[in-house]
């Protein structure tokens, strides 16, 4: 593998992993101690008391040392049994995943199809609920903020409408790219199993992912069937009273999420919610001014976390980003399942100012016209307008 150094730092603006900041990468320097030893403990309790207040939740969080892949596992395993019935809304393709890894488990999925322009169709959520009269639907699996559309799904409505059914099923919520970038209360929002990752709005390199807990959740888990051991949140949940881990936790990325948390909480957790949506108005002022559409139609549920942008026909969305990280050294998202060489993603979470979504914006701007893709120039100056009359 050869590579030519670029000068300057690269622009990592995928919708996650995000840049992690200087800060937190000098947390992660500290030296490796001993995950058994009196210090760690402190640490660990630390750890996961910040990282409750994160998800907006008194329950417990468990943390992997894993990608967030695993997590998913982690919430149907603790969860479900062979042969259960999940509800699944297919709103692009990180629920595609996760309803094929459903089905490898042993679990039969209902899928309600949209066309990827949008989040989970809540009426027909409800309908399928009302539907089931016998209660064989287990759990209903919505995937919050779905990172290859943009598509952030409302989720308080998804619980309103499982209530409203009268319907005992379970509420598992994947916000793997949501968390910590998009409003997300996991209480007051009456989730039972919430999915996320440490490598997107948490700033933190990919290595850590979570399950945040309900009573219910817990109680299902003693009767739940699907085999589980590594991913079983029994002993983790009896050895993190204390602050410890069954296994060999990933020490060094605990004590990044330690200080993520404090940054988190310095800038205030509403504050870091209004900032994403801010920048992420801002992208959308910047899109439409190029002429280009966004591939969210709906506006109740565009993502604060990324955007991601369609191409005219015949121009290639992956000869676009290839252009801009050769010329201008920054990584785009590309375009996933259906949408690969369509459309593109421009990630705006985590560590991000002004300026640096400026400058991500007006990397977009210069790519496309070194692309020749057809397009109005002063998109970025569109966006700048929009900051700075709204400081
Ligand atoms: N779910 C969503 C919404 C994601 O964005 C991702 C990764 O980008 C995943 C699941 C899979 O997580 P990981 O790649 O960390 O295993």
């Amino acid at each position: 593998f050869e590579s030519k150094r670029q000068s300057g730092r690269h622009f990592l603006q995928i919708p996650g992993p995000s840049t992690v900041p200087d800060r937190i990468l000098r947390a992660i320097d500290n030296a490796t101690m001993d995950h058994r030893g009196p210090d760690f403990g402190l640490l660990g309790k630390q750890v996961l008391e910040k990282v409750q207040r994160i998800f907006q939740t008194t329950q417990p969080v468990v943390i992997f040392p894993a990608s967030g892949t695993g997590a998913w596992e982690a919430a149907l395993a603790n969860t479900l049994s062979p042969g259960d019935r999940v509800l699944m809304c297919e709103t692009g393709w990180f629920a595609h995943l996760w309803q094929e890894m459903a089905g490898k488990l042993g679990i039969v999925t209902d899928l309600i199809k949209t066309d990827w322009r949008r989040g989970a169709d809540v009426a027909q959520i409800a309908e399928r609920l009302a539907a089931d009269k016998g209660h064989a639907i287990k759990a209903v699996a919505v995937v919050h903020n779905e990172t290859s559309t943009g598509a952030t799904s409302r989720i308080a409505e998804v619980r309103a409408a499982i209530d409203a059914a009268g319907h005992p099923a379970l509420l598992l919520v994947d916000t793997i790219s949501g968390l910590a970038s998009a409003e997300y209360r996991h209480d007051a929002w009456g989730v039972d199993v919430t999915v996320s990752g440490s490598q997107k709005g948490l700033m933190l390199p990919p290595g850590l992912s979570f399950n945040a807990l309900s009573k219910k959740a817990l109680e299902a888990s003693k009767t739940a069937k699907l085999p589980r051991s590594y991913w079983d949140w029994g002993p983790m949940i009896a050895s993190n009273a204390t602050g410890y881990f069954p296994y060999t936790p990933a020490t060094n990325l605990l004590y990044g999420l330690d200080t993520a948390c404090d940054m988190i909480f310095e800038e205030g957790l509403e504050n870091v919610f209004a900032r994403h949506e801010r920048h992420a108005e801002a992208t959308r002022r910047a899109v439409r001014h190029w002429g280009l559409e966004v591939q969210v139609e709906d506006a109740r549920h565009y993502s604060p976390v990324l955007t991601c942008v369609r191409l005219p026909e015949g121009h290639s969305a992956n000869a676009l980003r290839a252009a801009i990280l050769e010329k201008f050294n920054m990584s785009l998202g590309n375009g996933l399942g259906q949408l690969n060489d369509r459309a593109f993603r421009i990630g705006h979470l985590g560590d991000m100012n002004d300026l640096t979504l400026m400058a991500t914006l007006s990397g977009v701007e210069m790519g496309l016209r070194v692309a020749a893709v057809p397009h109005a120039a002063g998109g970025a100056q569109a966006a700048m307008e929009f900051l700075t009359g709204n400081q």
